[in-house]
């Protein structure tokens, strides 16, 4: 379906939405090419989906149809297991991913709360080194005392960018905003989430020219509805954070999503028409192995899957070792994991369960330990495993009260929203109580449980209690088949079994 966009007058724009009934096949005039939420420059499952390189394929294709303008609607810099790694002495902390789209050619990013999870001198440093326009609409520098815009090569990052293409006698011009949801609180962030007054606040400096406003934004699907309500005049919101590819009409509007990883992007194409309407079309377009992976692009990735798989074979880790296939999703998503018992998170606690071949009734770990943001199908590598936990750690065991696990088991339901949350195995929360093993929680019975090395510590938000209790077990332990005392090491061990039984 193609939707037309109509009447940019002289000096005030009036919307026209209408569907046309037969499309033509005319080239277009200008191509949108849309990605968000990109963690991985390389292909993932086992190669099959995604990889930067593909897409920079796709952007030359559409090249010889149409001037091509290439967003990303924030999410990149963060999380990775490459990110988390070090070179050249520092943590490399998204600089793989600020190469990798500047020799991809992307022109216009805003951020998204996975930016925030940097340190602020490598945030910093991140929009120094990008080659593409970081806009923020919302989204401001609290530093010095004072709250500025962020700045990229010594110049304010602007608040909306006109893109203009010279279409004959008639100019194109787009008007791109950028709108981040307040989701990583830092110090050094500050949100306005005002959004209608600093968009339109935005588009009034633009009056004086015809354009057509469009919004790059970072925000979940019902936040996004509600800035299509109260943002009319945007045709369309590129928008990210969700990680699934969508497609929402809201009156006049639609909100595009491609899916995480670019296992997809969106290609908006657009049409002009000799009498100030455009036309827009937006395509889903799956990025998998029919796509060449262009050259250029493919070296930058080489040269920092090359500085990873260098780290996680020194670690003693195969990234391409095949682990399981598996029809079930495992979600890693942070909308997931952090809000509600998940089949990721049951699996890690078995894992940890299968790794001793001594009896222990139930296992407990903060959701936080997962940091993929993604959903893995199909053929689950070591790589995935890595790239799920990537700050690993021993297990620990250790038995107490059913009053003290009670207090465990409601702190960590209270930590909904964050990575406090508890994933568990072998627990049913009834509404007024627990179920351990199917029988009621009794307060003076002694349990024995598996955390994390992180939690024993007693360093997650509620659950400092844990430190007070005594553990057993270190990075010396070796469990069934083997195994390494390491989170990854156990869930990898696991996930082997249950290939083996299948
Ligand atoms: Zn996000």
């Amino acid at each position: 379906m193609r939707t037309t966009y109509a009447a940019a007058a002289l000096l005030s724009l009036s919307i026209l939405w209408g569907c046309t009934t037969t499309e033509s096949q005319e080239k277009a005039d200008l191509i949108i090419l849309q990605m968000n939420d990109v963690y991985e420059i390389a292909p993932l499952e086992g190669g099959k989906v995604g990889g930067l390189a593909r897409v920079a394929t796709l952007k030359q294709q559409l090249e010889s149809e149409a001037p091509v303008i290439t967003i990303l609607s924030g999410d990149f810099l963060s999380p990775s297991l490459t990110g988390t790694l070090e070179y050249e002495g520092k943590k490399i902390a998204g600089r793989q991913m600020v190469e990798s789209l500047n020799a991809l050619g992307l022109d216009y990013v805003t951020f998204g709360n996975h930016e925030f999870d940097l340190k602020e001198p490598d945030l910093l440093a991140r929009i120094d080194e990008s080659d593409f326009t970081w806009i923020s609409t919302n989204t401001f520098h609290v530093t010095h005392g004072d709250t500025l815009p962020f700045t990229q090569k010594g110049a304010p990052l602007p608040r909306s960018v006109v893109h203009s293409i010279p279409l004959g006698e008639d100019t194109l011009r787009l008007a791109f905003i950028g709108i981040c949801l307040p989701f990583t609180l830092k110090p050094f962030v500050y949100y306005n989430t005002e959004y209608r007054q600093v968009v339109s606040q935005e588009l009034a400096k633009l009056n004086d020219q015809p354009h057509i406003p469009l919004a790059i934004t970072h925000l979940n699907i019902a936040d996004d509805e509600r800035f299509a309500q109260n943002n009319p005049e945007f045709p369309l919101i590129m928008g990210g954070h969700d990680h699934d590819s969508m497609r929402v009409a809201v009156n006049d509007s639609y909100i595009i999503k491609a899916d995480a990883n670019a296992k997809s992007v969106a290609v908006h194409r657009l049409w002009y028409q000799e009498d100030g309407t455009v036309e827009i079309k937006t395509d889903i377009i799956p990025i998998t192995n029919q796509l060449a992976e262009e050259p250029e692009v493919l070296a930058v990735i080489n040269k920092w899957q090359g500085i990873a798989d260098a780290a996680m074979l020194k670690m003693g880790y195969n990234p391409t070792e095949v682990l399981i296939h598996t029809d079930s999703v495992l979600d890693g998503r942070e909308s997931i994991i952090r809000n509600e018992p998940s089949y990721l998170g049951t699996l890690t606690c078995d894992a940890m369960l299968y790794a001793d071949t001594s009896f222990t009734d139930l296992a407990v770990f903060n959701s936080g330990s997962i940091r993929l943001d993604d959903q893995i199908e199909g053929t689950v590598t070591m790589y995935d495993v890595l790239r799920t936990y990537p700050y690993g750690g021993p297990i620990k065991r250790t038995t107490m009260t059913g009053a003290d696990l009670q207090i465990v088991l409601n702190n960590g339901r209270a930590n909904k929203g964050s990575g406090g949350y508890l994933q568990t195995t072998q627990v049913q929360y009834t509404g007024s109580t627990y179920l351990i093993r199917g029988d009621t929680l009794e307060p003076d019975k002694e349990y024995s449980l598996f955390v994390t090395d992180y939690m024993s510590g007693g360093k997650e938000s509620n659950l400092e209690i844990l430190k007070d209790f005594t553990y057993q077990y270190d990075t010396a332990t070796v469990f069934r088949n083997a195994t390494k005392n390491d989170l990854r090491d156990v869930v990898a061990s696991y996930m082997k079994y249950l290939e083996s039984e299948k």
